[in-house]
């Protein structure tokens, strides 16, 4: 049985008066992915960035319910965000490299959280995380050019490395193929597949093909409803809600 990464319930999102996710209860599994899909403003993002906090930098926003990481609620006061986000990572729409080198890149959020005790040890976490990344072979050679430099594949490659530096237990990805190319898209989904072997992964997507590939769970949101979640074979040949079915089909969305 694969464990339960995050579980929650009773989620509520209000950004003022508009509310975004309405009751949403999910067991998220480790060593998985697991794909949001539904049409645009249905609430993906909203609820995905519930995961690790980072709707507390959104002023308007509001989250009320229960979210539980292993078990510990993130949303408890005790919990540092900062934290919490090394635990969570998150990669993003449009790849965002810091202004740095690839090196100072990826050695950023360990020299932040005191993970290597020397310059060595250092080093072998930036060439573990690009390996991971599946961008040290390209790179290997000019550590200290700017990230900012690479294509926008190899780009998000790069925080994707830079996420995985910190050692977290999940990766939430928002719509993380949106701003690539076909052939830099198949590479991060070969990506997505092997890193399902140390995370839980977690992906936003508009497309319904990439989450039929990559995915092993898909939720179907709608609305601000979680209308449908399960086995992604499932929801994509024979999904139990009506709405479900009219969004695969192109009947919505
Ligand atoms: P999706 O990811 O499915 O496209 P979002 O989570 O981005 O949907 O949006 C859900 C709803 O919340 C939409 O009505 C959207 O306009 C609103 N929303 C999202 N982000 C913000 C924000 N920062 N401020 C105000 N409203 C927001």
């Amino acid at each position: 049985m694969t464990e339960i990464k995050f579980s929650a319930r009773g989620v509520n999102v209000y950004y003022g008066a508009t509310h975004a996710i309405k009751d949403v209860d999910v067991d998220i599994q480790d060593k998985t992915v697991t794909a949001f899909i539904g049409p645009s403003g249905c609430g993906k993002s909203t609820f995905l960035r519930c995961l690790n906090r980072m709707n507390d930098v959104i002023p308007i926003a509001r989250v009320n319910g229960d979210i539980r990481l292993d078990g510990e609620d993130i949303y408890d006061r005790r919990v540092d965000p900062v934290q919490l986000r090394a635990k969570v990572g998150m990669v993003f729409q449009k790849p965002n490299p810091f202004p740095k080198s690839i090196y100072d890149n990826v050695a950023y959020g360990p020299k932040i959280h005191g993970l290597a005790k020397n310059k060595t040890e250092l080093d072998q976490i930036v060439e573990r995380s690009l390996r991971r990344g599946a961008l040290w072979n390209e790179v290997k050679d000019r550590l200290d050019a700017p990230g900012t430099g690479l294509s926008g594949g190899q780009q998000q490659r790069l925080c994707i490395a830079r996420a995985v530096a910190t050692e977290p237990e999940v990766l939430l990805m928002d719509e993380p193929c949106s701003a690539l190319d076909p052939i830099a898209t198949a590479q991060i989904e070969e990506l997505i597949d092997e890193l399902k072997q140390s995370y839980s992964l977690v992906i936003v997507t508009h497309s319904m093909q990439q989450a039929a590939r990559v995915s092993q769970k898909t939720a179907f949101f709608h609305l601000g409803h979680l209308v449908e979640y399960g086995e992604t074979g499932h929801i994509f040949t024979n999904p139990d809600d009506p709405r479900t079915e009219s969004y695969i089909t192109g009947r919505i969305g």
